[in-house]
């Protein structure tokens, strides 16, 4: 596992290094499938966010209080699990509609707190995922935003193209960096900061096009069991 870890954290400096950026990324282990020891042993190396794409697995995973590690829901939020969701993650990493931005704000203000976001777009074009695909109804999310005290919108993610094709990968990255850079300049007001992009099999060309997060699954964990 260390040794993992510490083979992807190099592989993201040199990328960083090879197209001179002097910042930094953020590394989200994906411990989806995996359980609980897996994700504990990861914590002993060191790696303290964690991404998952399901609220029932989070709830049945995951001790009630956590500490020193976050968890980060990143797959697609039914509507009728916002609730939970809200109780039991750091932070939503994949909104991907104005209703669910709205619910979430309104369960967050339930509980009195304060959920940090991520606004998921849909850049490869496939119908299968999900993700913001209409520009209209993106820009009224942000357009809301100050209302909006129950979430704190932090930036964009995105799940590249399903192809080996780089040229159409980095344009997806592309797309979301640029629209990223749209709504820093249209909202000076929101504090834009994350770009979530790149996976075990394109993240370092998500580094290279502007990535602040990669999330990464099986490069740390290895293959994934579905039952
Ligand atoms: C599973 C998953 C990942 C990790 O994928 P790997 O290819 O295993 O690195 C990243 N992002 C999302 C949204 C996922 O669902």
């Amino acid at each position: 596992m260390a040794d993992r870890i510490g083979a992807i954290r190099n592989r993201i400096e040199q990328a960083l290094l090879s197209c001179g950026r002097v910042d930094e990324v953020e590394l989200m282990a994906v411990s989806k499938t995996h359980p609980l020891q897996a994700v504990l042993a990861a914590v002993d190396c060191g790696q303290l966010l964690f991404g998952e794409n399901r609220v029932q697995e989070i709830q049945t995973k995951f001790p009630e209080s956590r500490s020193g590690y976050h968890v980060h829901l990143i797959g697609h939020l039914q509507s009728n699990k916002v609730r939970k969701a809200v109780g039991l993650v750091d932070s939503i990493d994949s909104v991907d509609s104005l209703k669910l931005v709205r619910l979430i704000n309104a369960e967050a203000l339930k509980l009195e707190k304060r959920i940090p976001i991520l606004l998921e777009w849909n850049t490869s074009g496939e119908t299968a995922k999900s993700g913001f695909t209409d520009e209209r109804e993106f820009f009224t999310v942000l357009d809301e935003a100050p209302l909006l005290r129950g979430v704190e919108i932090r930036g964009l993610m995105t799940i590249g193209p399903l192809t080996d094709n780089e040229t159409m990968v980095r344009s997806a990255f592309a797309k979301l960096r640029n629209l990223a850079r749209t709504c820093s300049e249209r909202y000076p007001e929101l504090s834009f900061d994350t770009l979530s992009m790149g996976m075990s099999q394109d993240f370092l060309w998500a580094i290279e096009e502007g990535s602040t997060m990669v999330r990464i699954g099986t490069a740390i964990f290895g293959g994934r069991e579905y039952r």
